[in-house]
């Protein structure tokens, strides 16, 4: 059974509806109830500071927290999935995660403070969309696939089609069920590396890799991945990509490979961050850093 609580929050200055649905249909009927009208809320470290500043003024909440399927963290020895509702900070707590796919807690433990990360959920941070959020790259160089259900049923994206511009997804009246990912080949180095203002801030520019080499210790697939303020969606470099595969991996190969990603960035003219010249900069140091611990971690 849903909850719901009629509100008037003085604090938000927002008049809504509050509901708590328990299951996946529920939520998914009063998001076609209620349209435009409604939001989906989760831990609200997004949300919240969005109704304040009055960017959104949502009729109606639809709070996903109460629904046990969407809290998970399950791993069969292939495949991990994580629950859209699971939060940051049982990310970073968890052991399969950690020892089998070690660049999602990389990342989790770079978003921004403890206490965020007790109310943040992975599906909020996905779903937000801004370009410089912390996970999304870590998961794109996993390969990472979205559950998504709606109205007409469940459909499976991957995550690196999601994005559509700043803060646009493809998501259509849908929630985010889970994230979906395969375990790395053995042979394998990740690394996500972050700079920011401060350690509480999001990215100036962020960077997620991945390389697999064969028994020949060659780059048989590589990922890299850069969020932040590059463009108004993160960028995966198959560019880069295509430069460090099939070649021995060495200080001048990555090199190359991180100059070629610079080329990808689409940085805005103005950022509170920093300037468009310091983030090409930066991002290409970033990279070029990212592929090195990688290649290190892999033993190469
Ligand atoms: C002080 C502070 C520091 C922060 N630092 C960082 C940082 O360093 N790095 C970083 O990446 N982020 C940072 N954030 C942003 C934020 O904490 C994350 O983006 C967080 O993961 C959002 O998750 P949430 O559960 O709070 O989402 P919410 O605020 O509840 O929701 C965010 C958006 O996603 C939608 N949504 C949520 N879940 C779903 C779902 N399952 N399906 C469909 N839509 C959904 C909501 O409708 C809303 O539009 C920071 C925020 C604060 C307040």
């Amino acid at each position: 059974m849903e909850t719901i609580i009629k509100t008037y929050n003085r604090a938000l200055l927002c008049d809504f509806e509050y509901f708590e649905p328990v299951n996946i249909s529920e939520a998914v009927s009063l998001l076609q109830k209620y349209g435009d009208d409604a939001k989906l809320i989760a831990g609200g470290t997004d949300l919240l500071v969005d109704i304040k500043e009055e960017k959104i003024k949502p009729k109606v909440l639809v709070s996903i927290m109460k629904i046990p399927d969407l809290k998970c963290i399950v791993e069969d020895g292939t495949e991990l999935r994580i629950g859209a509702a699971t939060t940051l900070a049982e990310i970073e707590e968890s052991r399969v995660i950690r020892e089998n796919y070690g660049l999602i807690c990389e990342a989790a433990k770079e978003l921004g403070t403890v206490q965020v990360r007790n109310m943040a959920t992975i599906g909020g941070n996905i779903c937000n969309a801004v370009p410089s959020a912390d996970l999304p790259p870590a998961l794109v160089a996993l390969d990472a696939q979205l559950k998504i259900v709606g109205a007409n049923g469940e459909r499976i994206l991957p995550l690196e089609e999601f994005f559509v511009g700043v803060r646009k997804t493809k998501l259509k009246n849908e929630l985010l069920k889970e994230i979906v990912v395969g375990r790395p080949p053995e042979r394998s180095g990740t690394a996500f590396i972050k700079l920011a203002r401060t350690s509480e801030d999001l990215a100036i520019v962020n960077a997620a890799v991945r390389v697999t080499l064969n028994k020949d210790g060659i780059c048989e697939e590589a990922r890299v991945v850069v969020g932040g303020g590059i463009g108004p969606t993160l960028l995966r470099s198959r560019e880069a990509e295509k430069m460090l595969e099939g070649r021995k991996l060495d200080g001048e190969v990555i090199g190359k490979a991180a100059e070629i990603c610079g080329q990808g960035f689409q940085c805005r003219s103005k950022s509170i961050r920093a300037s468009p010249e310091y983030k090409i900069e930066v991002g290409k140091v970033l990279v070029k850093r990212a592929l090195l611990k990688a290649l290190e971690r892999v033993g190469g």
